[in-house]
């Protein structure tokens, strides 16, 4: 007998393809990853020596449940030096990645029926673990010809009773957009909690990302090391939440995970006081890459009506190429070696478009747009072929 949660949970799209992308691999195939969301950048060295340190100084125990307290202060100072907002250690947990991170904050805010408001496109995982705690996702339409931002109107239009959260996630994953400052602000006026996931702040390439705490304390803010970093698998993630929220995620996190990792902990602290400058060298590459994926992208004939400005990721038009992104981005791997997320996975907005990481390097982003080329081109007498039969 399995359960109907096991049952029902869906699996992570992007995950299966880089699974199919691996499994080509052991057969000797070469193939171009951009359908994963993660850097190609190894762990800046600073970060590398103070876990090692962290070993040698016998940091290998548990952790306190909410984190070192020497972590929760260097998170705390980071959100005053970046965006001149007031936190306290007592509010923050820290988890063994934004994932668990989501699991205990919607653990706290949801009832089984209630509902939180999601942005369709959205990151997978976020209906996923809203379901799986017996919630309901409410997505609303955040659309390309709008710049992929949540319209307010829309999200006023859905709420009810039942709302406890408004999901809030810039830059965001799929669409690589920055929320508009004004409209964060409207959002926070609307009465349900915002939560915040702000996994890709700093990586932005123009203006700058604002914290959802610059404009309500009635919010939680999601956020972790992987992406800024280039951290993924170190596995560190943390909530910042209203203090009486606080207390049982606690008791959720001693149960299912009693303490993120000691030395991983240590690390991070020397992740935010000492790798700016590696991080700036990281982001630097990054927007290079975004100009030429983009331009590389129109040439080929996908459609970017707004070029993305945060993340690293770009959410490309295909629909005059195909109708099924699952099926295209499974054929596009199949014949052309090069993995890319289909937008399906990301919500019904998303169906039609395809999702390409651009953390990979300069060489393989250009390898990877001339496959595509061929393989479009093949596409397209293929169909001309047919027609003419
Ligand atoms: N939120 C978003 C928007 C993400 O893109 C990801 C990673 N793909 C996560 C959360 C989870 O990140 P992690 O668990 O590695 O911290």
């Amino acid at each position: 007998m399995i359960s109907r949660r096991g049952l029902d949970i869906r699996p992570f799209m992007v995950m299966e393809v880089m699974e199919k992308a691996e499994e080509m691999e052991r057969s000797g195939r070469e193939v171009i990853h951009l359908e994963v969301g993660e850097p190609d950048f190894d762990t800046p060295p600073c970060i590398k020596e103070a876990c090692l340190q962290a070993m040698q100084d016998g940091k290998t125990h548990y952790t306190a449940s909410l984190g070192l307290v020497q972590l929760r202060e260097a998170i705390c100072d980071d959100y005053w030096q970046r965006y001149g907002v007031k936190i306290s250690p007592d509010q923050i947990i820290v988890t063994s990645g934004t994932s668990p991170a989501l699991l205990l904050l919607f653990s706290v805010i949801l009832e089984p029926g209630d509902e939180a408001i999601i942005p369709n496109p959205y990151y997978p995982c976020y209906p996923n673990i809203i379901w799986f705690v017996d919630a309901r996702p409410v997505p609303v339409d955040v659309l390309e010809e709008e710049g992929f931002q949540y319209q307010p109107d829309l999200i006023r239009s859905v709420i009810t009773p039942r709302t406890r959260a408004v999901m809030v996630n810039s830059p965001s994953n799929p669409t690589g957009h920055v929320m508009a400052p004004e409209l964060m602000a409207k959002l926070s006026q609307f009465g349900p909690y915002i939560v915040s996931d702000e996994i890709y702040h700093g990586l932005v390439y123009e203006g700058k990302a604002h914290t959802i705490l610059e404009f309500t304390d009635r919010a939680f803010v999601i956020n972790g090391f992987s992406k800024l970093y280039a951290m993924t698998g170190w596995r560190l993630g943390y909530v910042i939440a209203p203090r009486e929220f606080v207390r049982p995620m606690q008791k959720i996190q001693q149960n299912l995970f009693i303490s993120a990792n000691s030395m991983v902990q240590w690390s991070a602290i020397a992740a935010l006081n000492q790798a700016k400058a590696d991080v700036q060298a990281m982001v630097e590459t990054y927007n290079r890459r975004r100009i030429q994926t983009l331009k590389r992208l129109k040439e080929l004939g996908f459609g970017i009506a707004t070029e993305p400005t945060g993340a690293f990721y770009i959410l490309a038009n295909a629909r005059r190429f195909t109708e099924s992104s699952y099926e295209f981005a499974f054929d596009m791997l199949e014949k052309a070696s090069v993995g890319v997320a289909p937008g399906s996975d990301f919500g019904s907005n998303a169906e039609g478009y395809l999702r390409f990481c651009y953390a990979n390097s300069m060489e393989n982003i250009e390898q990877a747009m001339e496959r595509i080329g061929h393989y479009l081109e093949n596409q397209e007498s293929g169909v001309r072929s047919q027609e003419s039969e």
